[in-house]
C-alpha cells in the first residue's frame, strides 16, 4: 500500500478520499487554490500545498503544479476525484512520466471512452448494445440532416466531446433540425473546443440506469446499478440503488454488458457504464443501450457503497497499489436500498441559479451519511460547483429508505445561502417517485409544483418572532420584567417583505404571539407546542438572521432595533431603549427644540455605545430617564410633544 497520496481535488470528494486514506493508514496531501486556503479538505489533510489562483484553470486544472506538489511532498500516487483532471489522459501520461501512480484507469482507456462517437463504435464492436443513430466522421449539416431522418424523429443531437448535458438538443421535427444543430454546435465549441456531434434516436420515457464497474486492467466485476433518472436539464438530482422495478434477468444482462465494456478497454479502477433505458413498457432486457462510460469515481458512488458494503475508494487505492480485485462477482450482492440527494446552494425559484454565501448555520441530520466539503462559517464561493453536501440514506426497502431521505432532508439545516432543500423535500413526497415510476422527464413535468416556494405560515412567523426577541431557548425571560412592558414587537423581513409580530409573555417559556392576523399560544418545553400541538421545528438565531427549521424551513432577518427606535420617534414621538442597557448621557431637556437626526441620548448596551436620534423635528415634552440609569428593553426614554 502507498504511504502517502496526493488528492488533486477539493470539496466533498477530497474530504471523502482523505477519510478512507486515513482509515487505511495512508498519509494525505491536499492541494488548494487561493479561495480554498482555509477549506475543510485542507484542514483535514496531513499536508497541503498551494497550487495557484482561485479560478480552476489557475490551480486545480494545472497538471504541472499538481505533479510538482506530489514530488515535493513525497506522495507516491495521485487520486484525481471527479471533474478537474480526472478524465484527462495527458495528465495521466504526465503523472506516470514523473514516476507516480495515477489512481484510476490508463490514459489509453480514458482516450478510448473520451469521445462519445468513438466509444459507441468500440462498444458496438464489443457486443454492447448502443443507441441507434449516426456517429460518423462526416459532419456536413446536409449529411447530418439526412442521417437524422434515417434514424427517425424525435432525435437527440449530442456533442461527441459532451459532458454535463452540454451541446445536447432534442429535435422533434425535421424543420427544427438546422437551428438545433447550430445551437448545439455553438455550445459544444464554447464548452469543449470541439463542435463535432452525433445523432441518436431519442428514447421515449427514458430512464438513466448506470452500472458501477471495477477492473484490475484485465478482468472486471460490476457492483450493480444506480438509477439516476431524476434529472433536471440532464443533471442528476436524486440517485438511488438498486433501480426500482428491475428484474434479476435485466440486472444480469446489464451487468454482463457493462463488464464486457470495461474488459474491452482493459479497464482498471472504478468506472461507470451509463445506459439509457426505454421504460415505456416496463424494464426489459432488450431495451437498454450504452450511452457513455465515465472513467472515474462518480458523484453518486455512495449509494452503491451503501447497498454493497464496499468502500470504493479503498478498492481504488488497493488496485492502484497493485493488489488484485478485492472481490469476485459471486461475492457481491445487494443489501437494502439507498438514496442520495444533492444539496446545492442554488436559487430554485430563479431557475436554479447557482448561489453563493457564508454558511451562518449548518447541521446535518443523525442517521444519514452526509458527504460534505464545507463547515459552518465556510463560504460557498462563485469559483466552484455550489454543492453543499450529498445526503445519503440506506434502508431495508425502497419505501423505508425514501421515508428516511425525507426525514434526513427535514433535519438538514442550512442558513446563509439559499438552497434546493425544499425542492429535494418536495421530490421525496412526489407520488410518482414514491411509486418508483421514474423517468428523466418527471421533474420537468411537475416543475411548477416541485419548485414552488413554501409560504411562511403564521405559526412559523410567530416562532421566528420569538427568535428575533432572543426567546427561542425558552428559559429565563430577558428584558421582560414586571415593571417593563410585557408586550413587545418583533420586526423582521422575510424574502424582502416586512413583517411584524406582537409577543406577550405569559410566563416562563409561555407566550401569546399575534402574527399575520392570527393569535398563537406557544409553549417552549423540550420542544415547541403551538396551540396545544407538538410541532417539530427548530428556531435558530445566527449571523444571517433567524431560521425556523423543519419541513417548511423559513428564514427571517430581524430589522435593526436601533433603526426602528429612530423611526419610531418619527411615528410616535417616543424614543425607546431598543435593548436593555445603561443610559450614558442625555443631551436634551424638556422644552428643547430638536431637528430630525439630532443626538438625544447615548445608551450603552452589549458593550457598545448606541446613539439615539430624533426621528422628526419637534419639541421635547419629557425626559423619562436620566444618565446613569439602567433601563429595560422597550423602556421609554424621551418623549416629543405631539404635533399641532
Ligand atoms: P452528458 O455526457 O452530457 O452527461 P449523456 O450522454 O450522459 O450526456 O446524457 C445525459 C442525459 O441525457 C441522460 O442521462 C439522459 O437523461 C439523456 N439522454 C441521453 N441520451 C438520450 C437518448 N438517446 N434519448 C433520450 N434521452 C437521452
Amino acid at each position: 500500500m502507498f504511504r502517502k497520496i496526493l488528492i488533486a481535488n477539493r470539496g466533498e470528494i477530497a474530504v471523502r478520499v482523505i477519510r478512507t486514506a486515513r482509515r487505511m493508514g495512508v498519509a494525505t496531501v491536499a492541494i488548494h487554490s487561493d479561495a480554498d486556503a482555509a477549506a475543510m479538505h485542507v484542514a483535514m489533510a496531513d499536508e497541503a500545498v498551494h497550487v495557484g489562483g482561485s479560478k480552476p484553470s489557475e490551480s486545480y486544472l494545472r497538471g504541472d503544479a499538481v505533479i510538482a506538489a506530489a514530488k515535493a511532498t513525497g506522495a507516491e500516487a495521485i487520486h484525481p476525484g471527479y471533474g478537474f483532471l480526472s478524465e484527462n489522459p495527458d495528465f495521466v501520461d504526465a503523472v506516470e512520466a514523473a514516476g507516480l501512480v495515477f489512481i484510476g484507469p490508463s490514459a489509453k482507456a480514458i482516450r478510448a471512452m473520451g469521445l462519445k462517437d468513438a466509444a459507441k463504435a468500440l462498444m458496438a464492436e464489443a457486443g454492447v448494445p448502443v443507441v441507434p443513430g449516426y456517429h460518423g466522421d462526416d459532419q456536413e449539416p446536409g449529411r447530418l440532416e439526412v442521417e437524422a431522418a434515417e434514424v427517425g424523429y424525435p432525435v437527440l443531437i449530442k456533442a461527441v466531446a459532451g459532458g454535463g448535458g452540454k451541446g445536447m438538443r432534442r429535435v422533434d421535427a425535421p424543420a427544427d433540425f438546422v437551428n438545433a444543430l447550430e445551437s448545439a454546435r455553438a455550445e459544444a465549441l464554447g464548452a469543449f473546443g470541439n463542435d463535432d456531434v452525433l445523432i441518436e434516436k431519442y428514447v421515449e420515457k427514458p430512464r438513466h440506469i448506470e452500472v458501477q464497474v471495477f477492473g484490475d486492467g484485465t478482468r472486471a466485476v460490476h457492483l450493480f446499478e444506480r438509477d439516476c433518472s431524476l434529472q433536471r436539464r440532464h443533471q442528476k438530482v436524486i440517485e438511488e440503488a438498486p433501480a426500482p422495478g428491475k428484474t434479476p434477468e435485466m440486472r444480469e444482462a446489464m451487468g454482463a454488458a457493462a463488464v464486457r465494456a470495461a474488459e474491452a478497454i482493459g479497464y482498471s479502477g472504478a468506472g461507470t457504464v451509463e445506459f439509457i433505458v426505454d421504460a415505456s413498457d416496463g424494464l426489459r432486457p432488450d431495451r437498454f443501450w450504452f450511452m457513455e462510460m465515465n472513467t472515474r469515481l462518480q458523484v453518486e458512488h455512495p449509494v452503491t457503497e451503501a447497498i454493497t458494503g464496499v468502500d470504493l475508494v479503498e478498492w481504488q487505492l488497493r488496485v492502484a497499489a497493485g493488489e488484485p480485485l478485492p472481490a469476485r462477482q459471486e461475492d457481491l450482492s445487494i443489501g437494502g436500498h439507498a438514496f442520495e440527494a444533492r444539496l446545492y446552494a442554488e436559487d430554485v425559484p430563479k431557475g436554479f441559479l447557482p448561489a453563493t454565501g457564508t454558511l451562518a448555520h449548518l447541521r446535518f441530520p443523525d442517521g444519514a451519511r452526509a458527504d460534505t466539503g464545507v463547515r459552518q462559517g465556510d463560504r460557498i464561493s462563485p469559483f466552484y460547483d455550489p454543492m453543499i453536501a450529498k445526503i445519503i440514506v440506506h434502508g431495508p426497502t425502497r419505501d423505508i429508505a425514501l421515508g428516511q431521505l425525507s426525514q434526513a432532508l427535514e433535519g438538514t439545516q442550512v442558513a446563509g445561502s439559499v438552497t434546493n432543500l425544499a425542492f429535494l423535500g418536495a421530490l421525496t413526497r412526489h407520488a410518482g417517485f414514491a411509486a418508483g415510476d421514474v423517468d428523466t422527464g418527471l421533474i420537468d413535468r411537475d416543475l411548477d409544483t416541485l419548485a414552488a416556494e413554501p409560504a411562511a405560515g403564521t405559526a412559523t412567523v410567530a416562532l421566528a418572532a420569538l427568535g428575533v426577541l432572543g426567546l427561542e431557548a425558552g428559559g429565563p425571560v430577558q428584558g421582560f420584567h414586571l415593571w417593563s412592558p410585557l408586550k413587545r414587537t418583533a420586526r423582521m423581513t422575510h424574502r424582502g417583505e416586512a413583517l411584524e409580530a406582537r409577543v406577550e409573555v405569559l410566563g416562563p417559556g409561555r407566550y401569546r404571539v399575534e402574527a399575520g392576523g392570527a393569535v398563537h399560544e406557544i409553549e417552549r418545553g423540550a420542544g415547541w407546542r403551538i396551540d396545544g400541538e407538538a410541532v417539530a421545528a427548530d428556531v435558530v438565531s445566527h449571523a444571517a438572521g433567524v431560521s425556523v427549521f423543519g419541513r417548511d424551513t423559513q428564514h427571517f432577518e430581524p430589522v435593526d432595533a436601533l433603526a426602528v427606535a429612530a423611526a419610531d420617534a418619527g411615528g410616535h414621538g417616543r424614543i425607546e431603549a431598543p435593548m436593555p442597557g445603561l443610559v450614558k448621557s442625555v443631551f436634551v431637556k424638556a422644552g428643547d427644540a430638536v431637528k430630525s437626526g439630532d443626538r438625544l441620548a447615548i445608551l450603552e448596551a452589549m458593550k457598545m455605545e448606541h446613539t439615539l436620534r430624533a426621528g422628526r423635528d419637534g419639541v421635547v415634552a419629557e425626559v423619562l430617564a436620566e444618565a446613569g440609569s439602567q433601563v429595560e428593553a422597550g423602556a421609554a426614554l424621551i418623549a416629543l410633544a405631539e404635533d399641532e
